[in-house]
Parts: C-alpha cells; sequence; structure tokens
C-alpha cells in the first residue's frame, strides 16, 4: 500500500502504528528528502515505539524538535480503545476494543506457567459460520487494518505495563510475565485479510522492535487452502488448522468452507505444497464436541488422515454459548480420543479451557454491542 501524504493532508492525521517500515519510509522521505537520513528517522522512531512503547512524538528526545512538530502535525501513534477490561479467576484478560468507526473486537491475554499468549483478532465478526463458534454468529462488519492488529498488542503492552519488563527479559523466552506467544486465534479468519495480517506480522517480528520470532506467532484458519503456502512462505510464522472432522459430511456442516476445499485439497496441499521448516510441525485443532467428532472411529480415522505429516493435535474441549447446538464431549471421550492418537506418536495435548467465567474461551468471542445493535 502506497500512503501519499497529499491524499490526507485535508483529512485526519495518519495513525503510523502498524505501518510496514517502507510505508513509515516513505511518509518521512517528505520531511526529510535525503535518504540516509529518512532511513536513519525511521529507525529512531521504530525504536520508541516498539521498543520503548512510547506514543508521543515529544519524547523522542534524539529527533530534532523543527522535524518533531511536523512530524506531530500529522502523525499521530494510536492504539484502539479499551471498552472494557475483564480478568478471569484463572488470570486470563478480556479486552473490548472500540475501533476509530466504533467497531468493536475482542482480545484476549492468556498468562501461563511459562509463558503468555495474547490471542489477537483479524477481523470484526467472521463470515465463516462455522456451525460450532460463537463469533460466527456475529454478521463480519470488515476486515482490520494492519494499524488495528498490531494496535491490540500494543494497547495489552500499554495496559500491562509490560514494556520495561519486556526489556529487563528481552533474552527470556519462557517467562508469564511478558507476551511470548501471539496467536491469530480471535475473531475473524486471517487468511482472508491476507495482506494486512502479513503486514502486522512484518511489524510484530521485526528484530530492532518488538522481536516476536516466526515460531512464537501462530496463525490459526479453517482451511483458506490456497492461502496457506504462500503465509507460510511470504510470512514464516506457525500455522494452525482448524480440522474439526475427519469425513466431509461431518466438515461441510461444521467448518462450511470445507464444502470450497475439502479435506482432501486441505491435506492434499499441505502435504504437496507447503514446506515445511526442520522439526516443524503443523498443529491441527480438533474441537471435542459431544457425538458429533468424538468417537473412536474418529479419532482413527484422524491418525490415517494425518500419516506421513509431521502433525500435532490440539484436542480442544468445546466452550458452550447460549444458542449453541453443541455440547462439550465428557472428559473419557476425550481421554480415549486421545490415547488413540498418542499411540500413534502423534502429540496430543488437551487444551484447558481458560476465561469460561468471562466469555473468553477459544470461540466464545463476540462483541454483544454489535449484537444488541443487530438485535434492536
Ligand atoms: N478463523 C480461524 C481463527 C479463529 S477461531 C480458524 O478458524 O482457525 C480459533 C480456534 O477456536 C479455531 O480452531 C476454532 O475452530 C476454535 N473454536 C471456535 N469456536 C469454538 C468453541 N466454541 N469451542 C472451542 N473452540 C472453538
Amino acid at each position: 500500500m502506497q500512503i501519499k501524504l497529499t491524499s490526507v493532508t485535508n483529512c485526519q492525521e495518519i495513525n503510523i502504528l502498524g505501518l510496514s517500515k517502507d510505508e513509515l519510509l516513505s511518509l518521512i522521505l517528505d520531511f526529510e528528502t535525503q535518504p540516509k537520513r529518512a532511513s536513519m528517522r525511521v529507525n529512531q522512531i521504530w525504536s520508541w515505539i516498539y521498543s520503548h512503547g512510547i506514543n508521543s512524538f515529544d519524547k523522542m528526545t534524539n529527533i530534532d524538535k523543527k522535524l518533531l512538530s511536523k512530524l506531530k502535525k500529522v502523525f499521530n501513534i494510536s492504539t484502539p480503545a479499551i471498552e472494557k477490561k475483564e480478568i478471569s479467576n484463572d488470570g486470563t484478560i478480556k479486552y473490548l476494543f472500540c475501533l476509530e468507526d466504533q467497531s468493536k473486537i475482542e482480545t484476549v491475554f492468556i498468562p501461563e506457567e511459562k509463558r503468555s499468549t495474547l490471542c489477537i483478532s483479524s477481523q470484526v465478526g467472521c463470515t465463516l459460520n462455522c456451525s460450532f463458534c460463537h463469533t460466527g454468529t456475529q454478521k463480519l462488519v470488515r476486515n482490520l487494518s494492519s494499524q488495528e492488529i498490531v494496535g491490540q498488542v500494543i494497547a495489552v503492552y500499554d495496559d500491562l505495563e509490560l514494556w520495561e519488563k519486556k526489556r529487563m527479559r528481552s533474552n527470556d523466552t519462557s517467562c508469564f510475565e511478558i507476551i511470548t506467544n501471539i496467536v491469530f486465534m480471535g475473531m475473524g479468519e486471517p487468511l482472508l485479510n491476507y495482506e494486512e495480517v502479513k503486514k502486522a506480522c512484518s511489524v510484530l517480528m521485526d528484530n530492532k522492535g518488538l522481536d516476536f520470532s516466526r515460531r512464537r506467532i501462530t496463525l490459526s484458519t479453517a482451511g483458506i487452502v490456497p492461502k496457506i503456502k504462500t503465509a507460510h512462505e511470504e510470512i514464516g510464522c506457525m500455522i494452525a488448522i482448524s480440522l474439526h472432522a475427519t469425513e466431509n459430511k461431518t466438515r461441510d456442516i461444521l467448518v462450511p468452507i470445507n464444502k470450497k476445499w475439502n479435506l482432501e485439497q486441505l491435506l492434499g496441499s499441505l502435504r504437496d505444497d507447503v514446506q515445511l521448516r526442520n522439526s516443524e510441525r503443523v498443529t491441527f485443532e480438533y474441537v471435542m464436541l459431544d457425538r458429533i467428532n468424538d468417537s473412536k472411529e474418529d479419532a482413527h480415522r484422524l491418525v490415517r488422515l494425518l500419516q506421513g505429516l509431521p502433525s500435532k493435535v490440539n484436542l480442544i474441549p468445546f466452550n458452550t454459548w447460549t444458542g449453541s447446538q453443541y455440547k462439550r464431549s465428557s472428559s473419557d471421550r476425550i481421554k480415549a480420543f486421545r490415547d488413540i492418537i498418542i499411540k500413534s506418536r502423534l502429540p496430543s495435548p488437551i487444551r484447558r479451557p481458560r476465561g469460561e467465567d468471562i466469555m473468553a474461551a477459544c470461540g466464545q468471542l463476540k462483541s454483544k454491542s454489535i449484537k444488541e445493535k443487530a438485535s434492536t
């Protein structure tokens, strides 16, 4: 995307948070025409924003004052506003953010023993209509911009005062006090908003800033097959596939995008097109729905489907929501299912539901404001 200053001089300021380095450079070149100096300014601004958490030009003390006063007039560095913050009994925190156009999205901070994961959204709502997913019942309003995707991360850094902790723990990747992992498992389908997600990842991964390694960012997709290989090659992050069924007739209902790209196409493409790197595995997410997809036959079929593909299966006990037609599988059925998968030597952890009491668990996100609006 080429951002031209002339196109916005009469409108409001440009939010530079979440722009790529190239985009930022093209903007700064309007003020600092000498390319080397412009590039130096970009690096300085970048470091203030993404290493120090500074969101005010006035605090960028190594930048010439005259230049700063010009920058201040046309640019801002702003994050989505926190409209509501809920803290679960288990320490999970759910944020409801209000965007500039008043759309609402949710983001979840999940502290664990040795790491903390931030689950971020890529769209307002979702178009995929997976029948077990609460977000799917909310109509899609729009894609998020890279600014709004990166903005969720920065807003949580600010709110939880993580900047200082991050600086002190820069070499420590097993720490629950800072965000160690980012997952695109909030609202929306990241591969249907590919360009903005890719740009946001380039900002999150930049080693002069937030410096998330590609192994610590996971993009979860319901199976937008043609984009999986591209994302794996271009973004380089970890890929998780929402599989949820072992037969097309069941998957067509649970994950309707299966009617466009079915199990054979999805797994075929993962086998043939995606070049996994050293020791890399594809994560398959499998929601455990009572008597729908949790039989021993399903487990055996799953093992057969994944044969020869370096995989890991995350079993997710279904998180319920009002109006849902499904029930969570009993823990006995989940364990029996897991035992079959483990016998085939596939890692198969059962995901502990987090933040259920505040509707922050997997698939429970849906911004109430939009629901209320729809019902009026
Ligand atoms: N659109 C993407 C990412 C968003 S959902 C995708 O489909 O992968 C993140 C994960 O939560 C997906 O695996 C999704 O299938 C799962 N999920 C959705 N609703 C759920 C629910 N009610 N209980 C448990 N997991 C759910």
